[in-house]
């Protein structure tokens, strides 16, 4: 994904069973082969890991006002 993985999107380069194509492979991102797993983000369970990471998508996700800002270059409000 050139521009990145955007928020609640699935990455293009997931198999049909969630294992990363490119692990291992010099071409993965950066942000990902330096990412190292803490319980915090992935509980106790697959099922949480998934709810765990929704939520911080979505908490993370940049404002429409800020995506508007940013579009036009303007300080973000
Ligand atoms: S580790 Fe990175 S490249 Fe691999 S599937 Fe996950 S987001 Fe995509």
């Amino acid at each position: 994904m050139p521009a990145g993985k955007p928020a609640g999107l699935r990455c293009v380069q997931l198999d049909e069973e969630n294992r990363c194509l490119l692990f291992g492979h010099p071409s993965r991102p950066r942000v990902c082969s330096t990412l190292r797993p803490e319980p915090e983000m992935c509980g106790e369970s697959r099922e949480e890991a998934f709810l765990i990471l929704g939520r911080l998508e979505e908490f993370t996700q940049p404002s429409t006002s800020a995506l508007a800002a940013l579009a036009a270059n303007t300080p973000v409000q």
